[in-house]
């Protein structure tokens, strides 16, 4: 048994952005200022999309899309039940309503069918989340917006990679949001991003994620002296501090050497684990490109002779750190209540929520990390 505790979801950290946070502390501009602005000009580079504003996280972007896109109490907006509860409360703190649409199992995305018996006259929008990093079936769910008139935001939190039909993930619905928090491809700390090819929703959402105010602080004291601020809207405090952007900088470089990374990890999973009695993640599409987030087993106490639970104990006790992503949303005790949702209604993301377990998956891992991660996964299930 490794003799040190495997952290699920830990970053790898390296030299440049020690350095550069470092230079950031030294210049004493900590908050927003020119390397937020250069981080917001990479990713949308890296995303080939025009707009984009840097943001505390990636739950300030989804509360954010929902403000700028103007949904009202009332308006319904369509989401998947197997996520992180940020999503479902983004929509809340905008005033509006979320509906939840089951998933399918095998991609554990959420299902267009299901989407279009949600609909009512009410829907304004849809929140699809690209689960564990698989592209949603956008080609189905933009026909249905485009049909309904619906605003499209993308939750691409696990997302920074995904490719769809030749398409980026967050370039394809009206807004994208991502997340740069401590266990996702690539970190900040806390840290998030909208990107938009919408000028006036990329205006918006920087305004509002700074209080509200008409121009950003950083450029208030220019070479020609102090210029008035004005405050047009009631904002929120979300924006990005270079001292996080010091990071991102760095990371940002990365993504593709991480992402091959876990892909090696991801093919090796599949490999030692193929005649164990679990469902493995579902195979890569071959026409679009997975994010390779988090890699996923389905444990069926039935079929496996431990339960999901009985498992996470066992790897905890060999010291290997696990997820699990998700307890489906209406299983968890406010959405029951508020909602009056039933987890039996949404028998796919119930049925994953019941069996599903992260194993650390992070371009941190050395190949004995893995190795360890393996012989844990074989000896709880006494293969
Ligand atoms: C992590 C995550 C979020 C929230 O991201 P933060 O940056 O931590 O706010 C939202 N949605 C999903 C699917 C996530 O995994």
């Amino acid at each position: 048994m490794r003799s040190n505790y495997l952290v699920f979801g830990q970053p790898l950290i390296e030299q440049p952005e020690i350095d550069e946070v470092i230079g950031c502390m030294k210049s004493a501009w900590l908050g927003t200022g020119p390397k937020a602005a250069e981080f917001e000009r990479r990713l949308a580079a890296y995303k080939n999309v025009p707009y984009a504003v840097g943001l505390n996280s990636c739950t300030a972007g989804l509360h954010l899309a929902c403000v700028v896109l103007g949904l009202q109490p009332g308006d319904e907006v369509i989401t998947t039940p197997m996520t992180f509860c940020a999503t479902v409360n983004a929509i809340v703190h905008a005033g509006a309503t979320p509906v939840l649409a089951d998933v399918d199992p095998v991609t554990m995305n959420i299902d267009p069918v299901q989407v279009k018996a949600k609909i009512t006259k009410r829907t304004k929008a849809l929140l699809p989340v690209h689960f564990a990093g698989r592209a949603c079936d956008m080609d189905a769910l933009m026909a249905i917006a485009r049909q309904h008139d619906l605003k499209v935001i993308e939750d691409c939190a696990h997302a920074i990679e995904t490719e769809y039909h030749g398409q980026k993930a967050g370039a394809i619905g009206d807004l994208g949001c991502f997340s740069f928090y401590s266990t996702k491809n690539i970190v900040t700390g806390e840290g998030g991003m909208v990107l938009t090819r919408d000028e006036r929703l990329a205006k918006r959402t920087k305004m509002m994620g700074l209080h509200g105010m008409s121009a950003d602080a950083w450029k208030r004291f220019t070479d020609d002296g102090y210029k008035h601020y004005d405050v047009e809207e009631i904002g929120f405090k979300y924006n990005m501090m270079d001292l996080q952007a010091a990071i991102g900088l760095h990371q940002i470089t990365r993504i593709e050497g991480y992402w091959q990374r876990r892909l090696v990890i991801w093919q090796r999973y599949m490999r030692e684990f193929a005649d164990l009695p679990i469902t493995l993640p579902a195979p890569l599409p071959t026409d679009e490109r997975h994010a390779l987030h988090l890699f996923i087993l389905q444990i069926d106490g039935a079929r496996c002779g431990v339960t999901r639970d009985q498992m996470l104990m066992k790897m905890h006790k060999q010291n290997i750190g696990t997820g699990v992503h998700y307890r489906s949303v209406p299983s968890l005790s406010v959405y029951r209540r508020r909602f009056g949702w039933k987890p039996e209604d949404y028998p796919n993301a119930q049925a994953i929520g019941d069996r599903t377990l992260s194993l650390p998956h992070s371009a941190k891992l050395t190949d004995d990390d893995v190795t360890d991660v393996i012989a844990a996964v074989r000896q709880a299930l006494g293969a």
